[in-house]
């Protein structure tokens, strides 16, 4: 049984010499009378909050509780999201042939006693990756976070960041559907055509080819911004702040930039939030899964009809997953990031 295993705590930037792919045994039969589920791993979800679990200590006010923000253990294998399909069952809630997503440690078959965290997949008729991505934590996260937080109206001026990836793309057609004019930011030429061509943004621009984001930002937004989805954070955040207009709102999602810093960078026009009365509100995905099917009975027709587009970056074999979570951090990835380690 390949797995994923951290080898030592990371501070700075993570590196593919942070982890090594070991080779168990593995018993693929649930033993008779216990309630052990065995699952081979299809997909894997690279997700940017894993970083946070390879350093040693939590971050400054994360959630202690939440085993899902707990720092991994050195030498042991790393886990995330994912979609698995069942092997071998002694559970009753569990048969052979089963596809579930949820929780799954790195490797390629998983033996794992009462299961928890695990959804059964409501329709497999379509790609079963799409259980990473749109019809996963990332699509509960734009939606609910768009939908939400942002309490859209139509005409409003909207920006995303990161806007090309798993949580971006998904806000920007969101926007499109809610009758806003959306701009995103991402970081490469092919990234920014993908936005214009593909998702329907009104406009899209490379921030890394930009010297001065506040003159972009106001390019792009002669009137100023209404609603920010904040991905990256850092200067961007600032260069946003200097041109929300009154009333606007900011759900910060995510803040990229600063994932691999170990001391957080300053943001310097606050005092923006005060003169144009702006609401920023953080959020958490897990607390909008209760209203999964409310998001899944909505998304889900959008993709059947093609209203909405979804580009994923499958890497294939469990041996390359090291390497397609860190091309996270470098913007490698074109779309949701997702390890392919078998196909069925
Ligand atoms: P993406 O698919 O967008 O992948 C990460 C992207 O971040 C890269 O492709 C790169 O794109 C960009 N990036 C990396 N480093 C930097 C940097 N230093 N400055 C600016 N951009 C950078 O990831 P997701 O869509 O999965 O996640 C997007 C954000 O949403 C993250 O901040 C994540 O933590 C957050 N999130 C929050 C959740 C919540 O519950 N609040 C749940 C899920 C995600 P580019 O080439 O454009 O630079």
């Amino acid at each position: 049984n390949k797995q994923i295993v951290l080898k030592e705590y990371v501070t700075g930037a993570p590196t593919e010499s942070h982890f090594a792919v070991t080779t168990t045994p593995v018993n693929l039969k649930a033993p008779e009378g216990s309630n052990v589920v065995v699952f081979k791993n299809l997909y894997l979800s690279c997700d940017p909050y894993l970083r946070g679990r390879m350093s040693a200590v939590h971050r400054e006010g994360a959630d202690k509780t939440d085993p899902e923000f707990t720092p991994y253990r050195v030498g042991s294998p790393i886990s995330g999201l994912g979609v698995s399909k069942v092997v071998d069952s002694a559970h009753p809630d569990y048969k052979k042939g089963d596809l579930v997503w949820g929780g799954v440690t790195w490797e390629e078959y998983s033996v794992v006693e009462n299961p928890k965290g695990i959804f059964k997949i409501p329709d497999p008729d379509v790609p079963l990756s799409y259980y990473t991505g749109v019809l996963g934590m990332p699509g509960v996260t734009a939606y609910f976070g768009f939908y939400d937080v942002c309490s859209p109206k139509k005409g409003e001026y909207v920006f995303v960041s990161s806007a090309s990836g798993a949580v971006g793309q998904l806000v920007g057609q969101f926007a499109k559907l809610a009758g806003c004019y959306v701009v995103g930011a991402a970081g490469s030429k092919e990234k920014v055509e993908l936005l214009k061509s593909k998702f329907g943004f009104d406009e899209a621009f490379n921030y890394k080819e930009e010297d001065d984001l506040d003159a972009a930002l106001k390019r792009y937004f002669p009137e100023g911004i209404d609603i920010y989805f904040e991905n990256v954070g850092g200067k961007m955040l600032d260069a946003v702040l200097l041109n929300m207009r009154l009333r606007g709102r900011i759900a910060a999602s995510g803040m990229i930039s600063q994932y691999n810093l170990e001391q957080q960078e300053g943001v310097h026009n606050l005092m923006n939030i005060v003169y144009k009365r702006v609401r920023i509100e953080g959020f958490v995905v897990l607390d909008f899964f209760p209203r999964y099917a409310e998001f899944f009975g909505k998304v889900l027709p959008w993709i059947k009809e093609g209203k909405i587009a979804y580009v994923e970056d499958i890497a294939k074999g469990l041996e390359n997953a090291p390497a397609a979570l860190l091309g996270l951090f470098s913007g490698r990835n074109v779309g949701k990031q997702v390890v392919e380690v078998a196909r069925e």
